[in-house]
């Protein structure tokens, strides 16, 4: 798995708008991580009115404060459960600090065409965000690709579920 969508790009001589097009596409049919994980003990959710997309986050922190489970419930737009599912699966197993300025680096991404560097990500997880990058083309979808990580956030930062 690891390089799929480089190792895709490559092969296929497929421009970098229609790779992260076809992620995003890919995302939005399939998934990933869709559901409450098991023995979650942190959750939170959002509701974009604009556009009708409503995310739910479930993870699990554990007490080596590493995500060791993520998943969403959701409903909207395909951009936003592409997002949904692109965070649950670059960022579960990442710990709390790596988490936290992936995220940032999304959001600053998605404000201003920067490019995403992060140590703790593979090519392949870099690849995979990246997709996301087009929004920022289109001001009234930023709120749909950026909700499942501010969601993220408040839910990693929150208190715990059932305390
Ligand atoms: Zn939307």
């Amino acid at each position: 798995m690891l390089l799929k969508n480089v190792k895709k790009f490559l092969k296929n001589k497929m421009n970098l708008k229609e790779l992260y097009q076809e992620i995003i596409l890919d995302h939005g049919k399939n998934p990933r991580n869709k559901g409450k994980c098991e023995k979650f003990n942190k959750d939170a959710k959002a509701h974009n009115p604009l556009c009708g997309d409503k995310v739910h986050i479930y993870l699990k922190l554990n007490d080596e404060k590493k995500v060791e489970d993520l998943s969403f419930e959701g409903e909207g737009c395909a951009i936003s459960l592409a997002s949904a599912s692109i965070l649950t699966e670059t960022i579960k197993g990442k710990d709390f600090d790596s988490a936290k300025k992936i995220t940032s680096e999304f959001l600053e991404m998605i404000k201003d065409k920067r490019n995403i560097k992060d140590d703790n990500l593979n090519e392949d997880q870099k690849t995979t965000i990246m997709s996301l990058s087009g929004v920022k083309e289109f001001p009234m979808r930023v709120k749909c690709a950026t909700m499942a990580w501010h969601t993220f956030v408040s839910a990693l930062e929150g208190k715990n579920t059932n305390e």
